[in-house]
């Protein structure tokens, strides 16, 4: 995702961009979800393409600045599409928040359906060009070692690796990215590397799902809550499938056979995926994604870095999935490399100051991620007073956001990134959370 949105842009600056995947790939987008199952085909380099993913709203606009007219297109082809509050069902710590329209568009889609339609769309521009089947295995520096001229490739399977030359090269390449170590070996020092340990893990199926057992909601979400720290979700798709997923940290994983995913399903803190889960019909097996932290590189503190060379997406920084924020994020950063590359140009583009000008964006989620995992026993999060005070301060806000709908869409504005947090701090929401809470005490 990433790597397709920073494609995207940056066709805007040069005349020919290349893709270069380990997977092949086709560039095809059937539209019709029903009649083609290649649109549901997990690849493998992302094998969590299986498990949940939403896309957030600040995601979705990013996606239609992008490629106007995106979401009225996928809905059209049939992609369950709704508010984003007030047809997401979302609950925090064992309340389930207010749901009020809001005027804000919400898709709910597999990840390799989103995948594909972007895809088409990328490779369709004029002068992207792609390499499938194919590893970026390093970065080639001129002879000073100030400047990244290239990418390093080989084709799998093939022999001998070549020499990609390139004005700009820009690591996409997610989690496992090795540009840490290729700056080493270039003689920069590595990024900092900040983590926050909660070995989560996804447990996910498919089901035929009636849209009526969700009484008119696209997605039900049910977060962790200290008490019961596993959730759920069940996502609409495409083809009239769903796809429910099951969480839990620090071991605490749902089971793969039936009778132990079900029972798990009726442990979260809340009944309402475990519902959907009774009425409807599994399609597959579970499978299981484990994930063991949210890590961020800190590529924003370097003071050397080398000129013609960039990184991005979940290889800069990998957030707990549980937020649902890693596609959105990568998002606004293609748009941020943007923005550094009109107000640079292309021959004197800065990876640094484009680093330091993404900082914010990965502050907030970052401090939503890290925070609310902080909030759940037995995870080592940053235990500082604002982190407490903030953790207590949300769960007065809960119980008063799941009867107040000023206060749930205050805080669906935070968690669909349109808005900081500290927008839940702002007199106006604080003084209904506190007078709620009064009341809720009374
Ligand atoms: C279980 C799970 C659930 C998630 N749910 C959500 C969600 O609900 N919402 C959300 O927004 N995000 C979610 N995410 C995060 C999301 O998947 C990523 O943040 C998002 O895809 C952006 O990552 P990326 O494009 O940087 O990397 P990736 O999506 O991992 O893509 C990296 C690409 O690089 C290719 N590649 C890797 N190495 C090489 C190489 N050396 N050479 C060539 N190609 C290479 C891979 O094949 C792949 O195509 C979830 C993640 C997980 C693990």
């Amino acid at each position: 995702m990433a790597g397709l949105l920073t494609a995207r842009v940056l066709t805007e600056h040069f005349s020919r961009v290349t893709i270069v995947e380990r997977d092949e790939l086709t560039g095809e987008w059937a539209g019709d979800p029903e009649a083609d199952p290649r649109e549901r085909e997990v690849r493998r380099g992302v094998p969590q393409g299986r498990h949940a993913h939403g896309l957030l709203a600040a995601g979705l606009n990013v996606v239609e600045e992008l490629f106007p007219g995106a979401a009225e297109e996928l809905a059209g082809a049939g992609v369950p599409s709704g508010d984003v509050l007030g047809n997401v069902r979302f609950c925090a710590s064992g309340h389930r928040l207010r749901q009020v329209p809001i005027g804000m568009t919400a898709l709910s889609f597999s990840r390799p359906y989103l995948e594909n339609y972007l895809r088409a769309k990328v490779f369709a521009l004029p002068g992207v060009r792609v390499r499938g089947g194919t590893d970026v295995v390093g970065v080639e520096a001129d002879a000073g070692r100030a400047r990244v001229i290239g990418a390093i490739v080989q084709g799998r399977g093939a022999g001998r690796a070549e020499v990609l030359p390139a004005d700009l090269v820009v690591d996409a390449t997610g989690r496992g990215s090795r540009a840490p170590r290729w700056l080493a070996e270039l003689g920069y020092e590595r990024p900092r590397e900040e983590e926050l340990h909660v070995d989560l893990a996804y447990v996910s199926r498919h089901f035929k799902v009636d849209p009526a057992l969700l009484d008119g909601d696209i997605a039900i979400i049910i977060g962790p809550s200290a008490a019961a720290p596993r959730g759920g979700a069940v996502m609409l798709q495409e083809a009239g499938r769903a796809v429910i997923t099951l969480f839990g940290i620090l071991g605490d994983h749902a089971p793969l056979d039936d009778a132990g995913w079900r029972a798990y399903a009726r442990r979260l803190p809340l009944p309402y995926v475990a519902d959907v889960i009774d009425a409807s019909v599994p399609l597959d097996d579970a499978v299981k994604f484990r994930y063991p932290g949210s890590t961020r590189h800190r590529y924003d503190r370097l003071r050397r870095f080398p000129k013609g060379f960039a990184v991005l997406g979940d290889a800069m920084c990998s957030f707990n999935p549980m937020y649902g924020q890693g596609m959105s994020v990568a998002g606004v950063e293609a748009l941020r490399l943007r923005d550094q590359l009109a107000l640079d140009g292309v021959a004197r583009f800065d990876a640094l100051r484009f680093f330091r000008s993404v900082r914010p964006v990965i502050d907030i989620p970052w401090q939503i991620a890290t925070g609310g995992d902080a909030a759940l026993p037995g995870v080592n999060g940053p235990r500082d007073l604002p982190t407490r005070m903030v953790n207590r301060y949300l769960e007065r806000l809960y119980a008063v956001a799941a009867r107040d709908e000023v206060v749930s869409l205050a805080f669906s504005r935070v968690t669909n990134l349109l808005d900081p947090p500290a927008a839940l701090l702002r007199p106006g929401i604080a003084a209904r959370v506190l007078a709620g809470r009064r009341m809720a005490t009374a």
